[in-house]
């Protein structure tokens, strides 16, 4: 754009001044939010590929925007990131996902037990009450340790190298998991798995949708599945859409798996209508 001349720059500035506007109406809406109670969790069941039932729920965040309507993540996370929002919101919601999560526990006695993924950002990680913070979260809520996933991002890993070691170490001691988000799609030398304790990894969806077109994606997968094996992972395949991605990473050796041929993210309300949909349970 700098080198595009004289009216393209003005264009160019114009759009950057709006943009930059519209980013701080939000930001100062989102200070707002949480105690307007506008921000609401939805939820994404994670799939157990072989009992063929739900096996936990992965929480993600929408923003009830009074003006703008529903927000996705994308659109307001990374202000909540930069601005440190981020923390107080993330306190929030890994209470209200544990809360939830225990409910739904608790209705399905019989079924197998649900586990509960929150997204965690960087900023949250490296505060130094974040391991205190999950653990008032899982004594308020009662939920087993053992059925929660914290789910980080592999370039969190990467743009953080001092990751605050005793707050892993202890995580680990709680019995918490660990799961390393959109996995492959950072350059990473992959050398955090030793020290790092993860329980699972997430294979990130651009892997998935390229399975169709490039048979590469596929031993990319297979390279994971092979090396996860080995450090006994767990491997959860992302953003499967389609039965032939569904038979292909079968095929792989996947057994966990989630995406929208299952369920788009669903508000907690409409879950137990999705879970009565499996007799099994
Ligand atoms: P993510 O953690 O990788 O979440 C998965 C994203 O893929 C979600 O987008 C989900 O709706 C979408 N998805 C699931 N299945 C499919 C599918 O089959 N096809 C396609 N095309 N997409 C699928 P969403 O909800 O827009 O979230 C985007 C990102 O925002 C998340 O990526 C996560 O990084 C971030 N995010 C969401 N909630 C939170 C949160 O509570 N805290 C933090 N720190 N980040 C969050
Ligand atoms: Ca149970
Ligand atoms: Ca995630
Ligand atoms: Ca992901």
């Amino acid at each position: 754009a700098k080198s595009a001349g004289g009216n393209a720059s003005v264009v160019y500035h114009a759009r950057m001044t709006q943009r930059a506007s519209g980013r701080l109406d939000l930001e100062s809406d989102l200070r707002l939010a949480l105690d307007r109670d506008e921000l609401c969790l939805y939820y994404q069941p994670i799939m157990d590929l072989e009992a063929g039932v739900p096996l936990g729920f992965e929480e993600l965040l929408r923003w009830q925007h009074p003006a703008h309507g529903l927000l996705m993540p994308d659109r307001f996370v990374p202000i909540a990131e930069e601005t440190g929002l981020i923390v107080p919101i993330g306190s929030w919601l890994l209470k209200e996902t544990l809360n939830q999560v225990q409910q739904w526990r608790r209705d399905l006695a019989e079924g197998p037990d649900l586990t509960a993924a929150v997204n965690i950002s960087g900023r949250q990680l490296v505060a130094e009450d974040f391991p205190d913070i999950v653990e008032t979260a899982i004594r308020e809520t009662g939920i087993d340790p053992s059925a929660v996933n914290l789910e980080i991002t592999e370039t969190v890993l990467m743009d953080e190298p001092d990751l605050p070691k005793e707050t892993l170490q202890r995580l680990y001691r709680m019995g918490v998991g660990l799961s390393i988000d959109d996995f492959g799609t950072g350059y990473s030398s992959l050398s955090y798995l030793k020290w790092l304790s993860a329980r699972t990894l997430k294979i990130d969806r651009t892997f998935v949708q390229e399975l169709a077109a490039d048979p590469r994606a596929g031993t990319v997968i297979e390279l994971v599945l092979g090396m996860a094996n080995s450090l006994k992972l767990d491997v959860v395949a992302e953003g499967v859409e389609t039965e032939s991605q569904l038979r292909e990473l079968r095929r792989l050796g996947v057994t966990q798996a989630q995406g929208f041929i299952w369920s788009k993210p669903i508000p907690a309300e409409q879950v137990p209508a999705f879970l009565s949909t499996f007799p099994a349970l």
